[in-house]
């Protein structure tokens, strides 16, 4: 493990964000949660952060090699809508799914759209380098003149170039080199287009990281984040165009954080809106979004996580527990760092040496690489502890609470699942006619009958029990 110094009064965060052409799935919001704790972390440690999020809306090809099809142009032919409609619609959904997460909004959200002219003057300053080369496809950046190419991914070049996701392209030089401008095929027109050096087109997609980081965060900055998939080809790409470009011997970033996996074990959850579930779709069947990132906060962001109905459920109770615990010692005072924290328990010679040693506890946690798992338990333990003072325990809840995000000083209504006094009546007179019709059936022996009904009701959601004084019901 590295440890970290800052370079600059403020600490430059950049995180990869969305392509804007789809809704975000669960798998997807885990890579802004861990890059909240990480700012939280560094909060904690009194840094100033400064943090950028790009949206992606356009230069994310359909291919990995960064030919073909737009991504956002391709969903607004399916959709039927135009390409800015697409970015603007899946933008929001973005946005609502980092607010329900309680994630702190970045300082800047910059669009590719908005930032083409500096892709095309970053672009041609590459070319004038001489690391880059023309085809009739686009301009591409030669990776064979870039010295330590794929050192973060510390992959092997050469099996990399067998094994990378990539297409054919007519004229490429090495199987790694990557498009810096994307033309536009003789005769298509693209929806979204611009006119460069290299004709008209569309950037590619890895250029908009590095022109928008530097131009928002300075040529150089601190931490960069993104999902571990990134560090074998986005990242790779990025630090060798960027490192190309700035041509000064030093590293363009100074570290790199990536986050693993969401794996779906069990895709019970999904429902209809295709194969990996979205917050929404959590949220539908009962579950509280901080209970989404409970269970995130549960395993390490290093660590690949088994997503299973089980495990959203067990975090869902232990939430449930939490907020029964805090909720009597509400209202908390923020404590957001480190060393007020520590003021706040009155100090380790006259205060509350319980609550002084958790909040050690939750430091030391932090600090070795964002061990959330650690601060569950602490924070777990110090609620559970007889020799802790009530104002102690009330600095170490709020406390927690600014490194883990889980609202702990305002959260209610966790249990989401729909009562029978949500229902309108109008409701109630459906399910009991579909109930007398099935006892009905029932008694007419036409079971097939009685299954179509009892299947109907638990669309509903709605769950029979049969008893010797006839079927009662619930809302699952
Ligand atoms: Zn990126």
């Amino acid at each position: 493990m590295q440890d970290f110094t800052p370079s600059a009064d403020v600490v430059g965060l950049y995180s990869c964000g969305p392509t804007v052409y789809s809704f975000p799935h669960l798998g997807n919001m885990r890579a802004y949660v861990f890059a909240d704790v990480l700012r939280r972390a560094l909060r904690w440690k009194g840094y100033p952060v400064r943090h950028v999020t790009n949206i992606t809306d356009v230069g994310h090809a359909v291919a990995d090699s960064d030919t073909g099809e737009d991504k956002l142009e391709v969903a607004a032919a399916r959709e039927r809508r135009s390409v800015e409609d697409i970015a603007a619609f899946y933008t929001k959904a973005f946005f609502d799914d980092l607010a329900a997460l309680n994630v702190l909004p970045a300082d800047e959200y910059p669009r590719a759209t908005a930032y083409v002219p500096q892709m095309i003057e970053f672009a041609a300053r590459l070319e004038e380098r001489g690391v880059t080369y023309r085809l009739p496809s686009g301009l591409y950046f030669d990776t064979s003149k870039s010295p330590g190419y794929g050192t973060l991914a510390m992959m092997d070049v050469a099996g990399q170039r067998e094994a990378a996701r990539v297409d054919y392209v007519e004229g490429r030089k090495n199987k790694t080199d990557f498009a810096l401008w994307r033309a536009e095929e003789p005769g298509v027109r693209r929806a979204m287009r611009w006119n460069s050096p290299w004709g008209w087109g569309a950037p590619g997609w890895h250029l908009e990281c590095s022109v928008m980081s530097m131009a928002l965060l300075g040529e150089h900055f601190d931490i960069h984040t993104g999902g571990v998939d990134h560090s074998e080809l986005h990242h790779v790409n990025e630090i060798a165009q960027s490192e190309a470009y700035l041509d000064d011997g030093l590293p363009w970033v100074r570290y790199w954080l990536h986050n693993e996996f969401l794996v779906l074990n069990n895709a019970k959850i999904a429902k209809s809106s295709g194969p990996v579930p979205r917050l929404a779709d959590l949220v539908e069947a009962g579950y509280h979004p901080m209970a989404y990132r409970l269970f995130l906060l549960g395993g390490h962001y290093r660590s690949q996580l088994d997503f299973t109905p089980e495990a959203v459920d067990a975090a869902q109770a232990t939430l449930r527990r939490l907020i029964a615990r805090v909720e009597p010692l509400r209202p908390f005072v923020p404590v957001t760092t480190f060393e007020r924290a520590l003021l706040a328990t009155g100090g380790a010679v006259d205060g509350d040496r319980a609550a002084v040693a958790y909040v050690e506890q939750l430091d030391a946690a932090i600090s070795a690489d964002l061990a959330t798992p650690k601060i569950l338990a602490a924070l777990q333990e110090s609620l559970r502890d007889p020799e802790i003072s009530q104002e102690g325990l009330r600095v170490v809840v709020a406390a927690a609470d600014a490194l883990l995000g889980l609202r702990l000083a305002d959260l209610e209504d966790v249990d989401r699942r729909r009562s029978v006094s949500d229902l309108d009546p109008a409701e109630v007179e459906q399910i009991e006619r579909l109930i007398a019709d099935r006892t009905q059936a029932r008694k007419e022996r036409d079971w097939s009958r009685a299954d179509e009904i009892r299947a109907e009701l638990e669309k509903l959601g709605v769950q029979i029990t049969d008893t010797p004084s006839g079927p009662t019901w619930e809302l699952r």
